[in-house]
């Protein structure tokens, strides 16, 4: 039976056959391919890094990929997870609130996403349940397999034809051999079967030990974790070695002889200075290649497209790479002990720093030891400040006064969200003289609640998918700080996740006093950004800019702080000022998107 065939009598659910296999109507089988990524040994390996750097390298060559990462927990997406445990909730422009996995693959390959991207264990059982309650299964007692596995498989083969893919990146969450992941295993096998040969590659992404105590690379823990793999039916094509030293050719040798893996498909993908290094390795190793040639993928590559986009990339790794000055930017909160959760800012600032020839040195500082009294020691040595996004009260009144600070002895600042909102309140008190001045979130009962609840947000209950979320335009006021950050566009589109506002009755006392409200949502009184002038740098957004930010498009208000930051770390320099380091960096772009469309002309002409 051809697997056209067996696709088409499988899809039917009936008595007669025990396949059960849902398929999208017009779904044709081998036109997508899939390249499916899990880990072993441990987590944290890197998964979504390595499939995002796997998934541009086939990008450049002119493949259409879409990525999609499936977790195993059973919320229905990541809004609930505390930062501290998962990392941040990143914010799709469609409003789902999923993984920071999300981020590294908007960011590796400049695509926004959506919520076909991101699937949890909560939605494929949800899913399941509903068409139990609606009927669907007639009559027949819904299993894991093949119901629970047939909605994976129709997840991923909707997001092939949704998005039209050459190449669809599955990233399986947790380790193989968690419970939870089991039955994602058991799908995709299901899927390599029912697509065929050359259709699915099978990446197992393992760990190689080096204790200090021996001195040498062990890889037992990886070929038990691989064998695992292997019990569960799938045999890797390609075994990838995190280590964190370049995996030595005898190790590598003892896996590709105990998992079936021929050594040339059996990569090291040592620790790198940059996530940014690791396409460049892999394309050195001949990974790229070698998924092509097993996923048959020869005759739909394009060489001329990959040189420009290779050209481009390896630009910005030399960039970043070759750095000469230094800035130091405080970051306020609470999760200071956590990279993770504030994964988004940190690489907006390299983005911005590569570009600005700036290598940017990250103090975290803990709010809730800041005082009036101890803020300028806190601060010391520091060009610029951000205040993140946060929830709740803690550290809130420190986060105000390292504003104050700023704001009076003209250090940079750059306020997100929740460092948007504190601006307000620190700007209310000090300069308009509102005593008691608060956000509803830190003080209910507040004098003056400069910050207050969304209106549309008032009587909703519980915690999930609720808040105002996603992408919204913003529109920008001519002639301020903003519209010249965003190249004298009057709509720019940003990413937001908040339940709280500047409240409308206040903006006339803020702006009578000197704040400029320079991004406001159209039509509504929602304030999106603020500025101060007579500052070298005061800007804060309602929105979360660090999320649109991309290595070769940083974000233009990280880009501005970094400058100002520059200037400040430099003053004996004459560094040009914020906005003009944008219009400069913006008329790259344009240049850059020219010759882009030129070279896509003259391609088409050939
Ligand atoms: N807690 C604030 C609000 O809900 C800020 C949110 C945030 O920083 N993401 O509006």
């Amino acid at each position: 039976m051809s697997t056209n065939d067996l696709l088409g009598s499988v899809s039917k659910l009936s008595d007669e056959t025990e396949f059960y296999t849902p398929v999208p109507k017009g779904y044709e089988v081998g036109r997508c391919k899939y390249v499916v990524i899990c880990g072993t040994v441990m987590s944290g390996l890197g998964k979504g890094i390595f499939s995002s750097s796997l998934a541009k390298l086939l990008q450049d060559k002119g493949l259409k990929v879409a990525p999609i990462k499936l977790e195993g927990y059973l919320n229905i997406d990541s809004g609930t997870l505390n930062p501290f445990r998962h990392g941040e909730v990143f914010v799709l422009d469609d409003g789902m609130e999923c993984d920071m996995d999300l981020g590294t693959y908007e960011r590796m390959l400049d695509q926004d996403l959506a919520r076909a991207n991101f699937a949890t264990s909560g939605q494929i059982y949800t899913s399941v349940l509903q068409k139990e309650r609606h009927g669907d299964y007639l009559g027949r007692d819904v299993q894991m397999i093949p119901h629970v596995t047939g909605e994976v498989k129709m997840r991923l083969r909707e997001l092939a034809m949704r998005s039209n893919a050459d190449v669809v990146f599955v990233e399986v969450g947790g380790t193989i051999g968690d419970v939870e992941n089991a039955y994602y295993v058991e799908a995709l096998r299901e899927l390599a079967y029912e697509e065929g040969p050359n259709s699915v590659c099978f990446v197992a992404l393992t760990y190689v030990l080096e204790p200090p105590t021996l001195g040498e690379q062990k890889s037992k823990a990886a070929q038990l974790g691989i064998k695992r793999l292997m019990e569960w039916g799938v045999q890797p094509h390609i075994v990838a070695c995190r280590a964190e030293n370049p995996v030595i050719e005898k190790v590598r040798q003892k896996i590709a002889q105990y998992t079936n893996v021929p050594l040339a498909r059996v990569f090291s993908m040592h620790d790198c200075p940059s996530i940014y290094m690791v396409p460049r390795m892999l394309r050195e190793a001949g990974l790229d290649f070698e998924v092509i040639r097993l996923l048959q993928l020869d005759q739909r590559v394009d060489l001329m497209h990959e040189r420009m986009a290779w050209l481009n990339w390896c630009d910005f790794v030399e960039r970043l790479k070759n750095i000469q000055h230094q800035v130091n930017i405080g970051i306020t909160g609470k999760y200071t002990s956590l990279r993770d959760s504030y994964a988004s800012i940190i690489h907006a600032l390299e983005h911005s720093g590569a570009h600005l020839d700036a290598h940017v040195n990250i103090r975290w500082i803990d709010t809730s030891q800041v005082t009036g009294d101890n803020v300028a020691e806190k601060l010391d040595g520091l060009h610029g400040i951000i205040v993140p996004g946060g929830f709740g009260t803690r550290g809130a009144e420190g986060k105000i006064e390292c504003i104050h600070y700023a704001r009076e002895h003209k250090l940079p600042y750059l306020g997100i969200c929740f460092g948007f909102q504190m601006a307000v309140i620190e700007f209310a008190r000090n300069v308009c003289g509102l005593e008691g001045a608060d956000s509803t979130e830190i003080q209910a009962r507040c004098k003056h609640p400069v910050i207050d609840i969304l209106p549309e947000q008032e009587g909703i209950k519980g915690l999930g998918g609720n808040m105002r979320l996603g992408g919204k335009d913003v529109a920008i006021a001519p002639g301020t700080l903003a519209w010249r950050l965003f190249g004298e566009k009057e709509r720019v589109r940003m990413r937001f996740r908040h339940r709280l506002e500047v409240r409308p009755d206040y903006i006339d006392t803020l702006t009578e006093h000197g704040m400029v409200f320079s991004g406001k949502a159209p039509g509504e009184p929602i304030m999106q950004i603020m500025e101060l002038p007579d500052h070298p740098y005061f800007v804060g957004t309602q929105a979360h800019p660090c999320m649109t930010s991309r290595p070769l498009r940083p974000q233009q208000m990280f880009v501005g702080l970094v400058a100002a930051a520059k200037r400040c770390a430099y003053p004996q320099e004459n560094f040009p000022a914020p906005a003009e380091v944008v219009e400069q960096l913006m008329r790259q772009w344009t240049i850059a998107a020219q010759e882009k469309a030129h070279g896509r002309r003259s391609r088409q002409k050939t």
